[in-house]
């Protein structure tokens, strides 16, 4: 089978004679909880490499390790390094493209070394620093080291950066390549503690990866994958969802319970509502059928929640667990047996050409489709059903296409500037950004403020370096900074809040008719995003009661997320020196500060009741979840752009033509349509 490409035998690590099995005599239970986890440590694939993998990586100044997701690359050779006494010299930084990943992996190696999280072993994600000056093992998204590296481009609190789940080539994952290799370079050159760079994945281009990083040997660790049973359908599926239900069913009734069941589908919301359905279905099965429990999985759970995905089923009970992408590499569950892969993701792509980026749902590439069958034979041997044909698998892309070649560069072209990289064009990156994309970056840049051109000249003005202390997308910083100037501040940021954590409101398809009830009475015609800033000023009111946030529909955990999110902001303005006030009731302020902030993020209403983002010239509608989806507003600014059957605007607020054009009146002569009359 086509997984990750055989590596030659000289560089892989020959597994001990004496090699570690279960002890199937013991009964886990019997031992002490440390004991066992002492046990679990040693019974992964990785441990048998332990004493050459430890000396191998203290010697090399850069390293890329190879090894099947579940070895313990990520809970393991940290640890080994510390063990090594690499941490001596300072901390060891592990970065991953998930936050919730950060918050497990970090919570799962403290509690393997018995010290209280936050000690020794420690995270640091957005809106959150669980670490203290004791930390030595540090778990961090790569967008925290990468705002580290604006304080401290060289990195000097750092003796190794592990670069983990680097095939996931998110857009910050990629710049931090080149960050982090720049500074093992300076550091070289001013005689400074070396630092040590070592990349991990379980499935990547190594050839690309080796040579990026200076020809870094690659360490191969050897997995142990059983052999799957492949199944396509046998025509194309119009619907994944429908194909999945049947499948899970098909399996639950035919499967011994014992043999779990993972899914991968795409988002949260298709997630919350297929998990539901197979509840209800389950219930009302016959007797002679075994119970089910299902259990979701994605990036916006409570950490506290996913943990749930590890533990394992009451006996005679089957684990059906539904998940995103999440599960392909950075969090590894036991007991699968079989994998139902729905061929599909869900992706951000940007058109330079049009400045469009549209979240999407897509087709995987084969890697992807390889990785999450690979989830089935961990343990055992096992089957991937895949929701698409044989001959749709061979039409797949062999690779996933970095972010940082698809998505808007703005961020990043910021952040760039922030770290000092004037010349971005020049900058190392691993896949260069096409120079279109570039401009196009820079010219939103321009548009807000940020960045000024004189000559060929790009540089980061006052604002943009304001801009670029807050860990936001630079549209959101701006309207942070201009709320002064309307009096909203408190109202921004609050609004700015919410759209940062991931839903604060629970719609529970089955309940539709008593959500829409609920929620009249805090719409508002001014759009969602006064809709929002209404539900948490109430949920303020009652304190975060549990009571009302369940009979309103509101995600308790993330509101309250909301208000940690808030407060960090909140600082960032106090050392800017911003001035904080409410403008009250007055939303009309609020909407005008958000449309001088988010003015690239127009749509005006046509004549045939469609709309157009003015940005792009491209014909978009509002979104049904919108509070504005019956209202035909003449214009509205809007956060994102979600593509599925047509392109829909995600939460919206009314704005006057007047504000646009008093924004970015250049800009604003030339797109809108009144103003060419
Ligand atoms: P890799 O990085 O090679 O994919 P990890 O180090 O993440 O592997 O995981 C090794 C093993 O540790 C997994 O197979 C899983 O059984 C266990 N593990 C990891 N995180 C947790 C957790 N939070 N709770 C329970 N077990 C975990
Ligand atoms: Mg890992």
């Amino acid at each position: 089978m086509p997984y990750d490409p055989a590596p030659p035998p000289a560089k892989r690590f020959k597994p001990g004679s004496a090699f570690f099995r279960r002890d199937n005599k013991t009964e886990p239970g019997m031992l002490h909880a440390s004991a066992l986890l002492e046990l679990q440590r040693k019974q992964l694939p990785i441990f048998q490499a332990k004493a050459q993998l430890s000396a191998r990586l203290r010697q090399l100044n850069s390293a890329v390790l190879i090894g099947e997701t579940g070895s313990g690359k990520t809970t393991q050779v940290p640890q080994y390094l510390y063990e090594a006494g690499i941490a001596k010299q300072g901390v060891i930084a592990i970065t991953q493209p998930r936050r919730v990943a950060a918050i497990s992996l970090a919570s799962r190696v403290a509690e393997e070394r018995r010290m209280q999280l936050g000690k020794l072993v420690g995270y640091t994600v957005r809106f959150e620093d669980v670490t203290s000056p004791e930390t030595k093992l540090k778990f961090m998204t790569d967008g925290m080291l990468l705002r580290e590296a604006i304080g401290d481009p060289l990195l000097l609190r750092y003796a190794v950066v592990v670069l983990d789940e680097a095939h996931e080539r998110t857009m910050h994952t990629d710049v931090l390549f080149g960050v982090v290799k720049t500074a093992q370079r300076r550091r070289g050159e001013l005689n400074k503690l070396p630092l040590k760079i070592i990349v991990m994945s379980a499935t990547m281009d190594v050839d690309l990866f080796a040579e990026y990083f200076n020809n870094a040997p690659v360490l191969y660790l050897e997995g142990r994958q059983h052999p799957i049973q492949i199944y396509y359908t046998k025509q194309p599926q119009p619907d994944y969802l429908q194909a999945a239900l049947v499948s899970i069913f098909q399996i639950h009734q035919e499967a011994p319970p014992s043999h779990d069941i993972l899914v991968f589908m795409t988002g949260q919301e298709e997630i919350e509502a297929l998990a539901r359905t197979c509840r209800d279905i389950a219930k009302h099965l016959p007797e002679s059928c075994s119970p089910m429990v299902v259990i979701t999985l994605y990036a916006s759970l409570p950490p506290a929640q996913q943990l749930r995905v590890f533990q394992p089923a009451p006996k005679g009970c089957r684990k059906v667990i539904l998940s995103t992408n999440i599960a392909e590499t950075s969090v590894t569950i036991s007991g699968i047996k079989y994998v139902i892969d729905s061929g599909m993701v869900k992706a951000k792509h940007f058109n330079p050409g049009s400045g469009l980026e549209v979240l999407a749902v897509q087709r995987v590439s084969k890697a992807q489709a390889w990785q999450r069958t690979g989830r089935a034979g961990r343990e055992n041997s096992g089957f991937c059903y895949r929701l698409y044909t044989e001959s749709e698998f061979d039409d797949l892309a062999p690779m996933t296409v970095p972010e940082i070649l698809r998505c808007n560069l703005a961020s990043v072209i910021l952040q760039l500037m922030a770290l000092g990289i004037p010349d971005v064009m020049n900058f190392d990156f691993m896949s260069k950004p096409s120079s279109e994309s570039i401009r196009s970056a820079v010219v939103q840049l321009e548009l807000l403020g940020a960045v000024e051109r004189k000559e060929e000249q790009v540089s980061l003005t006052a604002l943009g370096k304001k801009m670029a202390s807050f860990p936001l997308e630079p549209r959101y910083a701006k309207t942070i900074l201009l709320s002064p100037d309307f009096s909203c501040s408190e109202e921004v940021l609050s609004i700015v809040s919410i759209l940062s954590v991931d839903t604060v409101l629970y719609n529970p398809p089955a309940r539709r008719e008593e959500v829409l009830a609920v929620r009249r009475k805090f719409t508002s015609s001014e759009g969602d995003h006064v809709t929002l800033l209404g539900i948490y000023r109430a949920f303020k009111k009652v304190s975060g009661n549990k009571e009302w946030c369940r009979e309103n529909f509101v995600n308790s955990r993330n509101m309250a997320l909301v208000k940690e999110v808030q407060a960090q902001l909140r600082e960032i303005c106090l050392k800017l020196n911003l001035k904080l006030e409410s403008c009250g009731a007055d939303m009309g302020k609020v909407r005008r500060c958000l449309a001088h902030g988010m003015f690239v993020n127009a749509a005006e209403l046509q004549p045939d009741g469609s709309y157009v983002a003015l940005d792009s010239h491209q014909t978009v509608a509002i979104h049904p979840s919108s509070v504005l989806f019956q209202a035909k507003p003449a214009y509205v600014v809007f956060n994102e752009l979600l593509s599925t059957s047509r392109c829909y605007m995600r939460e919206l607020s009314l704005v006057d033509a007047d504000w646009l054009l008093e924004a970015a009146p250049q800009y604003f002569s030339r797109k809108l349509r009144h103003s060419k009359i």
